[in-house]
């Protein structure tokens, strides 16, 4: 039995439903685009909530909107909260929102309470996570952390505007980065609520997950090089067909990435070029490239290894030449098992069924932050796990079980001495 909720429920859902009026896009779907006019729009009305909650708030140098709700002892590592509410140009109401918005409602449900933290609660919004307008994301959170690279400020969008021009639109001197260092260890924890953007809790029928970490992608570009001639005359056992060789590494991925029952491990070739690509002519050559995602990196390390045996062979096979390009490859990055085990005592004291631990294959702004500090991260289910797309949809029940989670864990860290 599910035990009445904390946190303000209509509260929450009215923040939710009034900062998707903000660049709002058809009837469900937002765009606001980072450091455009509607996102500046959208941070000023958090702002007013963070606010109402009792923060006091900034904005820094990197456009982070940080909430501050002062604790006891200022000399503890902060808890921090938060996500982003930037979105893509075609994107939903929920993804990022619900964790800055939860975020806010966890801590003024708690200062509605009479709780004094102990240490200092910040939640923050983190200036474009999202990445599609610079061609680059996680830029506020990286900016905080000392992550930014050193021409970031100089990307520009399609129109031409650089990264420097949007942050001085937006309202924020870019020039004050500079000699910025992020202290460590001045934040000992990050806790983040979002969407799931995928599946599975909504086959597995259950409202909210607990993230065991982000699994970092391993991305190739490979390419097989056969040999051209007439698709009329060359006879079948005379052939070197780039194509078929491709053809049988892309089942060969999808075999491996599916082995074993259960485990998340997603393998994809999402992009293929083909050379001359013409209809009776023999492919002489083709790219294609790999994602291959595991929250067990060395899960994902065997599989790579047979994906090479795999190539090995059939070039072998099919007389071919090839190459494997690396392009990126990311360690997965864990969430604390004390967060883990935190949240899933708080779900039990909501009286609801145990939340399923998950992989998150897509990167959040706790990637980031998991370079600095503890984290974890609470799943909510989406409709049929559709995201950047208007389409996204949470329901309000299972955004308030989320949250209530986010403010149970954030209070029994608030109080640790
Ligand atoms: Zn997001």
């Amino acid at each position: 039995m599910n035990k009445p909720l904390s946190i303000n429920t209509p509260r929450l859902h009215q923040h939710i439903q009034a900062l998707a009026q903000i660049g709002k896009l058809g009837e469900t779907g937002v765009c606001r685009l980072a450091l455009s006019k509607e996102d500046r729009e959208g941070v000023d009305l958090v702002r007013s909530w963070m606010e109402e909650a009792g923060m006091t708030t900034r904005i820094d140098a990197f456009a982070n909107l940080i909430g501050v709700w002062k604790g006891r002892n200022p000399e503890l590592p902060v808890l921090m909260l938060g996500s982003h509410v930037d979105s893509q140009p075609y994107g939903g109401r929920f993804d990022g929102a619900i964790g800055v918005l939860g975020a806010i409602e966890a801590v003024q449900t708690m200062a509605e309470q009479g709780i004094v933290p102990e240490r200092d609660v910040e939640v923050v919004a983190f200036c474009d996570e999202e990445g599609c307008r610079f061609n680059k994301g996680l830029f506020g959170v990286r900016g905080m952390t000392g992550k930014l690279e050193p021409d970031e400020l100089e990307r520009t969008d399609k129109n031409g505007v650089t990264r420097r021009q949007a942050l001085l639109e937006f309202g924020v001197d870019p020039a004050e980065q500079a000699g910025y260092a992020f202290q460590a260890g001045r934040v000992g924890t990050f806790l983040e609520l979002h969407i799931e953007q995928g599946p599975v809790l909504e086959a597995m029928d259950l409202p909210i997950g607990i993230v065991s970490g982000i699994s970092g992608p391993l991305w190739l570009t490979v390419e097989m090089t056969g040999f051209a001639g007439h698709a009329g005359s060359v006879p079948m056992g005379m052939r070197r067909d780039a194509l078929v060789g491709a053809a049988k590494i892309i089942v060969a991925l999808n075999e491996l990435a599916s082995r074993e029952p259960g485990a998340p491990t997603v393998g994809t070739v999402g992009s293929l070029q083909v050379f001359p690509d013409s209809r009776n002519i023999i492919p002489e050559k083709v790219a294609f490239t790999v994602d291959l995602r595991d929250i067990d990196l060395s899960r994902r390390q065997v599989l790579e290894q047979e994906l090479f045996a795999a190539l090995e062979r059939v070039a072998d096979e099919h007389g071919l030449a090839y190459t494997v390009r690396e392009d990126t490859n990311s360690e997965p990055r864990y969430c604390a098992d004390w967060i883990k085990r935190t949240m899933r005592e708080e779900a039990e004291g909501m009286g609801i069924a145990p939340p399923p631990e998950l992989m998150s294959g897509p990167f959040h702004d706790s990637l980031a932050m998991s370079y600095v500090c503890d984290y974890g991260m609470i799943f909510v289910r989406c409709l049929a796990g559709i995201s950047h797309n208007p389409k996204e949809f949470s329901s309000p029940e299972d955004i308030a079980l989320g949250t209530e989670l986010l403010y149970r864990t954030a209070r029994r860290i608030a109080l640790q001495e």
